[in-house]
């Protein structure tokens, strides 16, 4: 009787998933998306005094390709959403969004006809960070909670189905 025979099944794979899930929580690379005055305080979170570099999540990406986190910080007007979306399409799989401030959650204190009430209305959303502006601080920690969802995201074809039904799911709400 071989050793696969005596592990039980799946034992193999939900370990390279853990792995897996443990590289990608500590390498987020976000997609440059500051649209208002909420994308002063991610820069700040960029920057020195609260170097997000220790968790390496300092390499913002300009270019959709090689980002897997879309941070939408500030206000979203009707012409930017569609852009957004191409962006956000852009992206390969897996892909994660947090809606920064209350402007990009709910359309903050914007409730007009130029203003789109909230980010996911046309994104998957996984993580609200509330406060107009929330602090660098805030940031950080919704990133740290978005890291532990982030580790039990599955790998291979079954992460493809996870993406989309969640995409279903968020959009559906
Ligand atoms: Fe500006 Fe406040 Fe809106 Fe952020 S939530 S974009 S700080 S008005």
């Amino acid at each position: 009787m071989g050793i696969e025979d005596k592990l039980p099944s799946g034992i193999l794979l939900t370990t390279l998933e853990g792995v897996a899930g443990w590289m990608r929580q500590a390498s987020f690379w976000p997609v440059t998306m500051g649209l208002a005055c909420c994308a002063i305080e991610m820069m700040a979170f960029g920057t020195p005094r609260y170097d997000s570099g220790r968790w390496g999540q300092e390499v913002f990406r300009a270019s959709p390709r090689s980002a897997d986190l879309m941070i939408v910080s500030g206000r979203v007007s009707q012409k930017m959403a569609p852009v957004i979306r191409q962006i956000y399409d852009q992206m390969p799989n897996p892909k994660w969004v947090l809606s920064m401030g209350a402007c990009a959650s709910s359309g903050g204190m914007f409730n007009n006809y130029a203003v789109i009430q909230g980010c996911d209305h046309f994104l998957p959303v996984d993580m609200y960070v509330p406060g107009c502006p929330p602090r660098p601080d805030m940031l950080i920690d919704a990133i740290f909670k978005l890291r532990q969802q982030v580790q039990r995201t599955p790998i291979g074809p079954n992460a493809i189905a996870a993406v989309e039904e969640n995409e279903k799911l968020a959009l559906a709400a």
